[in-house]
Parts: C-alpha cells; sequence; structure tokens
C-alpha cells in the first residue's frame, strides 16, 4: 500500500507513530498506553495517530468532554437560552428525591455567574449539574445517544446531574466514539462517511454557535488556555476522570486520573479534529501542551 507522508498532501494512509514520538524526534505521549487521533474533517481521514495499538484498550467515562452534548440539548429544548445565567458558589446541593448528597464542583472556590459558553469555557460542574437536573434522566440520555455517548447501560438509568458532568463510574466510552463526537460538533451537524462515521444532527445555527463560542473561550481562557499555537484559532474541551481504583481515596496524586482532550481548528471553518487519552495525569497539566504540539505539528504541514 502507497504509504503517503504529509509534504505529499494528507490524502494517503494516515502517519502512524507507533513508539509515540513526533516526526522531528521529540517526545510526544509519555506513557505507552498513551492514545492519540487526527482526523481530516473535509474527508473522514484519519490524518496522524500516535500508538495506534492503545485505542482498541481505551474505554474511559467522557468527563466533562459530555457537556458539549448537554449544552447542546439544554438549547435545544429551550430548558435554557444563551444569555442565562447560573450562579457556581463551588458546590451544588442536588433536590432531596435523588439521594444524593452535596455534590462539589471542581473549582471550589466557585465560578460565580456564569452563561453557557462561559460554563463550557471553564467546565463549570455547578451549570451542569442543575442543566441535567432541569433536562431529566429520558432527555439527557437520549440527547446522548445522539451523539453517539450513551451506548453503556450505566447511562440509562444514572441520575442526570452525574450523566451530566460525565462523572459516572461504569460509563465507558472510547476514542472513536469521542472523535466522531468532536468531528460532529466541528461540522455544525453535517455528517461524513469517512474511515469515522460521522453522525447527522439536527440543530438550529444558533446552538452550534455558542457551542463553538464556548469551546474557543476554553482554548482562549478557560480550562484548555495555553491549546492554541500562536496564530491558530482553536476550539478544545478537556475532561478529567478519577481512575476508579482511586475512589474514595483520601490523597489522590495526579497520576490518580486519566485525561481525555478533545479539539478542532481552524476557526471558524475547521480542517482538523483532534482526541487525546492520557493513561495518566490530569487534562490542563498534563494534555494542554502535548494537545498544542500536536497542532502546531499538523498546521505546519502544507
Ligand atoms: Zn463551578
Amino acid at each position: 500500500m502507497k504509504r503517503r507522508v504529509f509534504g505529499a498532501g494528507l490524502s494517503g494512509s494516515a502517519l502512524a507513530w507507533g513508539a509515540g514520538w513526533a516526526s522531528f524526534g521529540q517526545p510526544l505521549l509519555s506513557h505507552p498506553r498513551d492514545f492519540a487521533v487526527v482526523l481530516n474533517l473535509r474527508t473522514g481521514r484519519k490524518a496522524a495517530l500516535w500508538q495506534p495499538d492503545q485505542a482498541s484498550h481505551i474505554q474511559a467515562a467522557p468527563g466533562s468532554t459530555v457537556k458539549c452534548a448537554v449544552a447542546a440539548a439544554a438549547l435545544a429544548t429551550g430548558i435554557t437560552h444563551a444569555e442565562r445565567t447560573l450562579h457556581c458558589p463551588g458546590w451544588w446541593d442536588p433536590p432531596a428525591q435523588l439521594g444524593l448528597g452535596r455534590l462539589p464542583c471542581w473549582d471550589p472556590r466557585g465560578h460565580g455567574s456564569l452563561t453557557l459558553s462561559e460554563a463550557l469555557a471553564h467546565s463549570c460542574n455547578v451549570h451542569f449539574y442543575q442543566l441535567g437536573w432541569e433536562l431529566g434522566s429520558v432527555a439527557l440520555w437520549e440527547w446522548l445517544q445522539r451523539f453517539g455517548l450513551g451506548n453503556s447501560p450505566a447511562t440509562k438509568t444514572a441520575p442526570s446531574p452525574l450523566l451530566a458532568t460525565g462523572q459516572l463510574p461504569g460509563w465507558g466510552v472510547d476514542p472513536w466514539d469521542l472523535l466522531a463526537y468532536t468531528a460532529a460538533i466541528a461540522r455544525r451537524g453535517l455528517p461524513l462517511e469517512g474511515e469515522v462515521r460521522i453522525p447527522a444532527i439536527s440543530l438550529a445555527e444558533p446552538v452550534w454557535d455558542s457551542l463553538h463560542t464556548g469551546l474557543r473561550l476554553a482554548a482562549f481562557s478557560g480550562t484548555c488556555r495555553g491549546i492554541a499555537p500562536q496564530g491558530i484559532p482553536v476550539a478544545a474541551k478537556s475532561g478529567t476522570i478519577l481512575n476508579s481504583r482511586r475512589l474514595g481515596r483520601p490523597t489522590l496524586w495526579a497520576e490518580d486520573f486519566q485525561a481525555w482532550l478533545l479539539a478542532f481548528w481552524p476557526l471558524p471553518d475547521p480542517h482538523w479534529a483532534l482526541v487525546l487519552h492520557l493513561h495518566q495525569g490530569k487534562a490542563y497539566e498534563a494534555a494542554i501542551p502535548i494537545a498544542r504540539q500536536i497542532i502546531a505539528t499538523i498546521s505546519l504541514q502544507p
């Protein structure tokens, strides 16, 4: 099979860096179980893979990456609108009938009052606990199905605030699920049958605008700040998941977490989508510098 390289136009087989080393010889993925893929959003072909043999071993909860689907559902059903603000004091007290204790935001200082796009940018859990509660389990699960994220049985009976923040133990998505999800958001619901099947999702343009605005803000000044190489407008969403075997431990370290990172660029008409999974580490500390390097590498090719 003829294997083309970037310089030949990215139209052939995907480049694969099996050992996790970028083409210029710098170590990129630090753990042997990490994985990354870049998809060409115009052809539906994989443009680059890092440690492709790891993809089939990865099943993890989506974490905060699910908040894009929740935001879309909340806007599309009319339970929220782009200008509505919700206040985050650092925690959320669930309605008594859910039988859940006080749920924390990831930032105990609280985020104050945020619009939906700002809540996406800062990944405010309180905002999404509330939207999940207002949507309800049935509607939220249907929307997750539409975005290709509701396939685990655990998602069908889960309390909707936990589903809406992607924290559910036993919920597994794989990198291909998240690549199709990222691509669907990047392409504003326009389907594409390529090496990855990108689903058709029909939503009003202002809904897609809100998602793109929130994810661009995340890359500019939110939880993914620092991801965009100079001059490249990037949209991004991170997700950090506590390894299930570490649940309930009193002291947690960075290596007790796994990280997802989704990105697409350049805006406003994205050409590339990235999914990165790190077996150990928090998204901001570990995933952002790697994603930035991948985005720069792909974007510098002719
Ligand atoms: Zn918050």
